[in-house]
C-alpha cells in the first residue's frame, strides 16, 4: 500500500512528441484514481512511466517513500493490467495466475530454501484470488474457452497474488460489451474496497471514471486540465473540455454578453431575444471586464438545468424561447433538442441548439415552447481561454475604488499606498488577488461565511459594504477580524489600462550548464603514493556567472536532457525575489531603484537587460553582484520548455 507523487512530470518520445506536460499530483494510500480523457490525451503514457514500462523524461515520481524513476519495473511493488488480458494461452488459469509467484524470490529460511515460494503457499494464494473474483471453478481451463470477462477476471487475479503496493489499470474493461463492462465496473470498485490498496485506473469513457474514482484526473493533448471528485468535476467544472466531457447529454454551450445594471446582471444569450436578469450577487467572482454587455463569453447550462415552463411565470423566472426540433425518447426520460434561435435547426451543435431533459411530453417538432434556466447552475467561461470566469476559488477580487492623495478609498475601507505605488487622484478599479487578503490588520472586517474547496479556505468577508473573498490555506472562523492586504499583489486599472501592476514575483535568468575536465592529486594513504587524476566538474552559467553546480543539480539536467544536451543546451533558471542575496561576486546586475511596499522593500534591478525585483533592507544601490540560492532554483530546459527542476 502506497501513495505517489508526480512532481513536474514530463514526457518527450524520442520523435519529439511532448505526451505528458508538467504533470503534478499527490495520490494518497488506497485512492482510486481515474485518469481519463479523449484518445492521445497522454493517459496511458502517464500510467505506463508510472509502472516502469516508460522512462521519465524530467520530473520526479515517487511511490511510497523511493523515487522510482530509475527503479526497475520489477522492484516497483506495482501490478498491471491491461485492455489485451496479455494471459498465456497454453497455461491453465491456475497457471496463468501463479506464474508470477513462482518466480517470484523471497528471503531464504528453513521454509524457502530455494528462495521461492513453497507449492503451499502458492496454492492458497491463487486459490484465495479465484474466490474473490469468482473464477474457482475456471481454474482448470484454459484461457481459450473463457469468455472475455472471465478472461479479465484472470488477469485481474494475476495481479492481486503479487499484493501489490499500487494497482494500475489500463482501460481493462474496453473489450468486453456494454453489460458486461457495467457488472464489471461494480466489480472492480468492490475488489479496490476489498484490497485496500491504491488503484490507478486508465479509460477514455466518461461514465467509467466517474462511476469508479475517488478523484479523476481530465487529460487533454498531454495536459492536466482538472483533477477532482467526480462530483465536484460534474458540479464545477474549471473549464469548458471538462464541463463539456464530463456529464451525457453534453453541456449546452451559448455564446452571449452580460450587462452590469445596477444591482443586476442581464445575460443575453445570442440568438434569442431573451434577456435575463440575474442578482449581481451571483455574479461576485466575475470580474467586472465581461461585465460590460460586449465581451462574449460562453454560458454553459445542463440539459437537467433547463425544464419546460409552466403555464404561469413564477417570480424571478429566466424565461427562453425554443423551437422544438426533436425528440429522443430515453424511456425513464426525454431529451428535447431545440434552438432558441427561430432560424436555427436544432441539430448543429452552434451556440444557439439546446438539449432539454423532461419528463414525458407531448411537445413534437416545430412546437415553440418557452423554457426555464435554472441560473443558479450557470457555468460561464472566457471564449477564448476556455477557463472557467465563475470558479469556485476566486483569483481576484474587484472593487471600483478613489485614489486620494496616497489613500485608496472604498466602501467602507481606507488605506495607504507604499511609496512603491505611485499613483495619481482618480478613479480606479482595484485588483486585489483573493490570496493577498491576510488576517491580522487594521482593516476592520467580519468573515461572513466560510467554505472547503480542495483543501483550501475560501472565506467570504464583509469590511463596511465592501464584500471581499480571501483565500487561505488555514480555516478562518467566522465573526470580527481585522485584515490587511499584500501589497505588492494589487493592481489598478483606469478605463482598461493598467496603472499600477502587482510586482512581479518570478525572475527568470538564461544561461546553461558547462563542465571542467580538473587534475587533482589523490594520495594513496597505504603506500603513500601521490597520482594525478582527471576530475569532472559541473557549473551553472547563469546570466554570464558560474557557480559550481550542486550533484543533484547536475545528475538530473543530465538524466533529463542526455549528455550531449545537457552541456551548453539553453537552459532558464527561475527564482521568487526572496531567492537572490547581494554579495561581492556572483550574477552582475543594476540597481535602478528601490520599491518600498512598506513591509518589505525590494531593489527593481536590471539583470541582463531583464527587470527584476529582488528583495533587499533598501541599502543598495548601482552596479551589485547577486547570489542565488541554488536549492531554490528551478531549471528549465529552454527549447522545449520542460521544467527539469
Ligand atoms: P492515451 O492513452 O490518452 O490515448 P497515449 O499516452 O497513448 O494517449 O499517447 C499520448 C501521445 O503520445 C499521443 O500523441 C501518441 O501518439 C504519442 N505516443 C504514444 N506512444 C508513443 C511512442 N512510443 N512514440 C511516439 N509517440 C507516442
Amino acid at each position: 500500500m502506497a501513495g505517489l507523487t508526480f512532481k513536474h512530470v514530463y514526457k518527450v518520445y524520442p520523435n519529439g512528441t511532448k505526451a505528458v506536460n508538467d504533470f503534478n499530483m499527490t495520490i494518497e494510500d488506497k485512492e482510486f484514481i481515474v485518469f481519463v480523457g479523449p484518445s492521445g490525451c497522454g493517459k496511458s503514457t502517464t500510467l505506463r512511466m508510472v509502472a516502469g514500462l516508460e522512462d521519465i523524461s524530467a520530473g520526479e515520481l515517487t511511490i511510497g517513500d523511493l523515487v522510482v524513476n530509475d527503479v526497475e519495473p520489477k522492484d516497483r511493488d506495482i501490478a498491471m493490467v491491461f485492455q489485451n488480458y496479455a494471459l498465456y494461452p497454453h497455461m491453465t488459469v491456475y497457471d496463468n495466475i501463479a506464474f508470477g509467484l513462482r518466480l517470484r524470490k523471497v528471503p531464504r529460511d528453513e521454509k524457502h530454501r530455494n528462495g521461492k515460494m513453497t507449492r503451499d503457499e502458492i496454492h492458497a494464494k491463487v486459490t484465495e484470488a479465484a474466490e474473490i473474483l469468482g473464477i474457482t471453478e475456471y481454474l482448470g481451463k484454459k484461457p481459450k474457452e473463457m469468455s472475455g470477462g472471465q478472461r479479465q477476471r484472470v488477469s485481474l487475479g494475476r495481479a492481486i497474488v503479487r499484493e501489490p503496493k499500487v494497482m494500475l489499470l489500463d482501460e481493462p474493461l474496453s473489450n468486453l460489451d456494454a453489460k458486461l463492462r457495467t457488472q464489471m465496473r461494480a466489480e472492480i470498485s468492490k475488489l479496490h474496497k476489498k484490497l485496500d490498496t491504491t488503484f490507478i485506473y486508465v479509460t477514455h469513457d466518461q461514465v467509467e471514471a466517474m462511476t469508479m474514482g475517488t478523484r479523476i484526473v481530465v487529460m487533454k493533448n498531454g495536459y492536466v486540465q482538472q483533477i477532482d471528485t467526480p462530483k465536484n468535476l460534474y458540479n464545477y467544472p474549471g473549464n469548458k473540455f471538462v464541463a463539456g466531457f464530463i456529464g451525457t447529454p453534453q453541456m449546452n454551450f451559448f455564446t452571449g454578453v452580460l450587462k452590469k445594471q445596477g444591482e443586476n446582471v442581464i445575460i443575453r444569450i445570442d440568438g434569442s431575444a431573451a434577456g435575463i436578469t440575474v442578482p449581481y450577487s451571483r455574479m461576485y467572482k466575475v470580474k467586472p471586464s465581461y461585465l460590460d454587455g460586449k465581451t462574449k463569453v460562453c454560458i454553459g447550462l445542463r440539459a437537467e438545468d433547463i425544464s419546460i415552463a409552466g403555464a404561469a411565470p413564477s417570480d424571478g423566472e429566466a424565461r427562453i424561447k425554443v423551437k422544438v426540433s426533436h425528440k429522443e425518447e430515453l424511456g425513464n426520460q426525454t431529451l428535447i433538442y431545440g434552438d432558441i434561435n427561430m432560424d436555427g435547426d436544432g441539430y448543429t451543435e452552434n451556440g444557439t441548439r439546446v438539449i432539454i431533459q423532461a419528463d414525458e411530453t407531448e411537445i413534437g417538432s416545430g412546437d415553440v415552447i418557452d423554457a426555464v434556466l435554472n441560473i443558479d447552475k450557470i457555468h460561464l467561461f472566457d471564449i477564448d481561454t476556455e477557463v472557467s470566469i465563475l470558479p469556485r476559488l476566486p483569483e481576484y477580487n474587484y472593487f471600483d475604488c478613489t485614489v486620494r492623495a496616497g489613500k485608496v478609498i472604498l466602501d467602507g475601507i481606507k488605506f495607504d499606498l507604499p511609496p512603491a505605488i505611485g499613483c495619481g487622484d482618480g478613479e480606479y478599479e482595484l485588483l486585489i488577488p483573493t490570496d493577498a487578503v491576510r488576517v491580522g490588520g487594521n482593516i476592520v472586517a467580519e468573515v461572513v461565511e466560510t467554505e472547503s474547496v480542495n483543501g483550501k479556505c475560501l472565506a467570504s468577508l464583509v469590511a463596511g459594504k465592501t464584500r471581499l473573498f480571501a483565500v487561505t490555506d488555514d480555516v478562518i472562523p467566522c465573526g470580527k477580524t481585522g485584515v490587511s492586504f499584500d501589497l505588492k499583489r494589487i493592481a489598478l486599472v483606469k478605463d482598461g489600462n493598467t496603472v499600477v501592476a502587482a510586482m512581479p514575483e518570478k525572475i527568470s535568468m538564461d544561461g546553461f550548464m558547462s563542465k571542467k575536465k580538473i587534475k587533482a592529486e589523490i594520495t594513496d594513504e597505504s603506500t603513500g603514493k601521490t597520482k594525478t587524476v582527471n576530475r569532472i566538474e559541473f557549473y551553472l552559467n547563469i546570466c554570464g556567472a558560474e557557480f559550481a553546480a550542486p550533484d543533484d543539480i547536475s545528475a538530473k539536467l543530465i538524466s533529463a536532457m542526455g549528455v550531449k544536451k545537457a552541456f551548453g543546451g539553453k537552459l532558464r533558471f527561475e527564482c521568487t525575489p526572496y531567492d537572490l542575496t547581494f554579495a561581492e561576486s556572483g550574477i552582475p546586475a543594476t540597481v535602478k531603484d528601490i520599491a518600498d511596499y512598506g513591509a518589505e522593500k525590494f531593489a527593481v534591478c536590471d539583470i541582463a537587460g531583464s527587470e527584476a525585483y529582488v528583495y533587499c533592507d533598501g541599502g543598495v544601490s548601482g552596479n551589485v553582484y547577486l547570489q542565488p540560492d541554488l536549492a531554490a532554483l528551478s531549471v528549465i530546459q529552454a527549447d522545449l520548455d520542460i521544467r527539469i527542476i
